[in-house]
């Protein structure tokens, strides 16, 4: 028997329904995938110039598990720049993706039953990432029925088992991006209270309308070794690296040394292959980024105006990320229920809302083509939309309404 808490570790809707929409693919049926969450770009040439050459020398080893010195000094850089702010190497280490960085994180703080906070509409790994360790993810739920909690909602859910907060923004799914006054507001309260602040800035270089990325730790007051803010982020997003698997976290060097520690046992630290990968992309050219965010922030404003004229949808626009997270509780309040509906009858892929602790909602990616944008809602729309004629044409393909 698998234990206890594999038994707590759920498969995830997503991975189902991407399944359903690999199998129908194979098929040859036309899917659009707007469930993805991943930039559709090239990796930069830097860093695979960097990680072949490691690779041509035939020499691939293990590393320190905290990262090689030069992707530390490659982050340092980073956080300098990024955050006005100078680790040193004990404060930095790199993991397998911002996902291993964020779990040995959780495992490094947290003893069983004790609480993380994390607003919802919340990424799902986090339950699970708790659940996995004997803790016990808290999602705080803004009162408001906005994707910005307030302090207020946050303090509410604060007890004596909390041991930690957990703040993703630009924030997957909703895109919304917190403000200055939230962050700072956060940043103090946890100082206060003594709580470990987990800052989830792996969309931080991705945001539009001229924003600029809210940086934590201008409002950190103890800027020591005592400070209890970890700072998140990799390579995967902004560099559309996903499959290298680099991430990284910056705390103070006690914390870091049990994260190491930990990683140490579990993974002996990240391949080099892609280490060398990470330091090619974050020392290299840098307008792969920007480019990556006005293509977005187009694609964004492309997929609001398309959803807007969708009767019924109430569509929050993202001020960041490549997600939208609209809600079309109008046309079904079962967000499973309706994300397997436009698969099945529209070939669009969607993830449920419920994933992300919100039901009634779904998340659009606009990470994909624009034509792939446009014609996934055209087909959300014409499944949905009661008034729509009876028939639709996907290329050569009739589909037809056997549906009210
Ligand atoms: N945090 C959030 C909010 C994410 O959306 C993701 C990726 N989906 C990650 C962390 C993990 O990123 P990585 O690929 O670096 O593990």
């Amino acid at each position: 028997m698998i234990s206890q808490i594999a038994r707590t570790i759920s498969r995830s809707a997503t991975l189902k329904l991407n399944e359903t929409a690999a199998i129908l693919k194979a098929k040859g049926d036309p899917v659009i995938h707007l469930g993805g969450g991943e930039p559709k770009g090239k990796a930069p040439l830097d860093a695979i110039t960097a990680s072949a050459a490691l690779l041509n020398s035939s020499e691939v080893r293990y590393t320190p598990p905290d990262g090689i010195p030069a992707l530390k000094k490659a982050i340092i850089r980073y956080t300098e720049e990024h955050y006005r702010h100078s680790p040193a190497p004990e404060n930095v280490m790199a993991s397998s993706g911002a996902k291993q960085a964020i779990m040995v994180a959780l495992q490094a703080i947290l003893n069983p039953q004790e609480e993380v906070i994390f607003p919802a509409p919340y990424w799902v790994s986090y339950p699970d990432m708790c659940r996995l360790i004997g803790a016990v993810g808290v999602p705080v739920l803004p009162e408001d029925g906005s994707f910005h909690p307030r302090l207020r909602d946050i303090e509410q859910m604060v007890g004596p088992y909390t041991k930690a907060l957990i703040i993703n923004s630009p924030n997957n799914p909703s895109g919304a991006v917190y403000s200055k006054e939230l962050i700072a507001e956060i940043v103090e309260f946890c100082e206060q209270r003594g709580l470990w602040l987990i800052m989830d800035d792996i969309y931080h270089r991705l945001v539009f309308d001229g924003r600029k990325p809210v940086n934590c730790w201008d409002f950190v007051k103890d800027k020591t070794e005592s400070s209890k803010l970890i700072i998140i982020n990799g390579i995967s997003k902004a560099y559309a690296m996903t499959g290298f698997r680099i991430g990284w976290a910056v705390g103070n060097k006690t914390v870091i040394e049990a994260m190491t520690n930990i990683q140490g046992h579990q993974t002996s630290g990240p391949s080099v292959v892609l280490q060398q990968a990470a330091v090619g992309a974050l020392n290299g050219v840098q307008s792969g980024v920007e480019t990556l965010r006005e293509t977005l922030e187009n694609n964004r404003n492309v997929l609001i105006d398309r959803l807007r004229s969708f009767p019924g949808v109430k569509v929050t626009p993202p001020g960041g990320t490549f997600y939208c997270f609209a809600d079309f509780s109008a046309y079904d309040k079962s967000s499973v229920r309706l994300s397997e509906f436009l698969l099945k009858k529209v070939q669009v892929v969607t993830v449920p809302g419920a994933e992300f602790g919100l039901d009634g909602h779904l998340r659009i990616s606009y990470c994909g083509s624009i034509k792939d944008i446009t014609e996934g809602v055209e087909r959300m729309k014409w499944a949905l939309d009661p008034n729509a004629p009876n028939e639709l044409f996907i290329g050569q393909r009739k589909l037809v309404r056997d549906w009210t």
